[in-house]
C-alpha cells in the first residue's frame, strides 16, 4: 500500500471522512460518514474497495466520540503507519487565514480564537483536529476554510453598513461554502468549461444553503456572511431577517441563547413549514404550511441568484448542489422559471446546471499539497 491521505469533514450533526492513495486523490478507497450525532443511536456507515459496504450503529453522543469511532474504523481497514497528511475542513478562517494552513500549536490557538465567530461550528472543527493529531502524529495536518474562496470579495460586499471601526474588528461578510465552491470550479475546470472567463452563480443547497457569484473564477459575494445564517432560508436556519425582529425580539425579553436556538435550529423550512426541515419531506408533504415553506425557499434563492448576477453585471450559469440542489430537479425548474428574465449577453438563457460537491476531495488535494 502506499501513501495514504485522510480528509474529515465535520459538519453540525455528522461527520464524513475519506482515505486515498496520495497518487490518486480523485479515488477514495475509503469513504465514511458518522451520522446522527447528538441523536440516540448514531450510525456509522463506510463504503470503498478498502473496507468494503460497512452499517453500524454506534454510540456518538458528540463530535469527540464521532471522531473516535471514525478513527478507530479507520484504524481496522488501514495499513499502518501510511497516512502522510490529513486535511480538515474549518469553518472559519477570520481574517487570517485566506489559503490552506500546515496545522501546528500556534494555528490551534488562532482557530480556538475565532470560535466566537463560529460558536455552533468551530468547535466541532478543533475536536476534529485535535483527535487526529493525537491519532496520527507522524501526519502532516492541513486547515481547509469555507470562509477562505471569498477573502478576496471586494469591500462593498465585504461590509455591512455599519461604522467602519465594526469592519476592521472582523465584523465581515466572510462567506462560507467555499470548498464546495472550489469543488464546482474544479469540476467545471476539468470539463473544459472558461471558468476564468465567466459568471457563475453557485447555488449550494443542502441542510445550509448559500449562492456564491464567481467572477472569472474568483468570489465577489456570498449569501451567508458574518455567520452562516444569512441570505436563503436552511433546514433550520432564517436567512435573511430584518435585524428589527432581533430587537423586538430581545426587548420582548428573549435571553440571547434562545434566539440563537430560534435562528439556528427552529427557523428555516422547520419552522415555516411546522413539520420538517427535510426538503425531501416538504415536497412529498401535500399540506398546505409545507408548500409554503418551499414557495419561500424557492423565492429566496431566486431572489439571491439575481443578486448574485446584478453583483457581476449579469450570469452565464447557475450551478446547483448540495442534497437540495443536486436532487431536487422540480425545485431547480421552478428557480430556472423564475430568472428566465436574465439574458446572457447574446441573448440566450442562462444556463441551469448541477453537479455533485466534492468538499473531500478538495481536502485530500490540499493535503497531497501539504505532504508534498
Ligand atoms: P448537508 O448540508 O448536511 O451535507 P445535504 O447536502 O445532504 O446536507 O442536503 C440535505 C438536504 O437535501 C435535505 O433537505 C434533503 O431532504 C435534501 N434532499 C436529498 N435528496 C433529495 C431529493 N431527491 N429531493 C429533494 N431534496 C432532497
Amino acid at each position: 500500500m502506499s501513501t495514504l491521505l485522510l480528509a474529515f469533514n465535520a459538519g453540525s450533526s455528522s461527520l464524513k471522512f475519506e482515505a486515498a492513495e496520495a497518487a490518486n486523490p480523485g479515488a477514495p478507497v475509503l469513504s465514511g460518514v458518522v451520522d446522527r450525532i447528538g441523536a440516540e443511536a448514531g450510525a456509522l456507515r463506510l463504503s470503498g474497495p478498502l473496507s468494503g459496504d460497512v452499517k453500524d450503529a454506534c454510540s456518538a453522543p458528540d463530535h469527540a466520540a464521532a471522531m473516535a469511532t471514525s478513527a478507530a474504523a479507520l484504524a481496522r481497514f488501514l495499513p499502518q503507519g501510511v497516512v502522510a497528511a490529513v486535511g480538515h475542513r474549518v469553518v472559519h478562517g477570520g481574517a487570517v487565514f485566506s489559503a490552506p494552513a500546515v496545522i501546528d500549536d500556534a494555528v490551534v490557538t488562532a482557530l480556538t480564537a475565532l470560535v466566537p465567530l463560529a460558536p455552533l461550528h468551530q468547535p466541532h472543527s478543533l475536536s476534529g483536529i485535535a483527535a487526529a493529531r493525537a491519532q496520527f502524529p507522524d501526519a502532516v495536518q492541513v486547515a481547509c476554510f469555507d470562509t477562505a474562496f471569498h477573502a478576496s470579495k471586494p469591500f462593498v460586499q465585504d461590509s455591512f453598513g455599519l461604522p467602519r471601526t465594526y469592519f476592521d474588528q472582523g465584523v465581515r461578510r466572510y462567506g462560507f461554502h467555499g470548498l464546495s465552491c472550489q469543488s464546482i470550479l474544479r469540476t467545471l475546470r476539468d470539463e473544459g468549461q472558461p471558468v476564468d472567463a465567466m459568471r457563475l452563480a453557485i447555488a449550494h443547497l443542502g441542510n445550509g444553503c448559500s449562492v456564491t457569484a464567481v467572477l472569472n473564477g474568483v468570489s465577489q459575494s456570498c449569501s451567508m456572511g458574518f455567520s452562516t445564517l444569512d441570505g436563503l432560508a436552511m433546514g433550520t436556519r432564517c436567512g435573511r431577517i430584518d435585524p428589527g425582529v432581533l430587537l423586538h425580539l430581545l426587548r420582548d425579553g428573549m435571553s440571547p441563547q434562545d434566539l440563537e436556538t430560534l435562528l439556528y435550529k427552529q427557523s428555516g423550512l422547520l419552522g415555516l413549514s411546522g413539520e420538517s426541515n427535510d426538503m425531501r419531506d416538504l415536497l412529498g408533504s401535500g399540506t398546505p404550511d409545507a408548500k409554503a415553506a418551499v414557495d419561500f425557499f424557492v423565492a429566496r434563492v431566486i431572489e439571491e441568484i439575481a443578486r448574485a448576477a446584478a453583483v457581476m453585471g449579469g450570469l452565464d450559469q447557475v450551478v446547483f448542489c448540495g442534497g437540495i440542489g443536486e436532487n431536487a430537479a422540480p425545485l431547480r425548474d421552478q428557480v430556472a422559471q423564475g430568472l428566465t428574465f436574465l439574458r446572457r449577453n447574446d441573448g440566450s438563457e442562462v444556463a441551469v446546471t448541477h453537479r455533485q460537491t466534492r468538499e473531500e476531495q478538495e481536502l485530500l488535494l490540499a493535503a497531497r499539497a501539504a505532504a508534498a
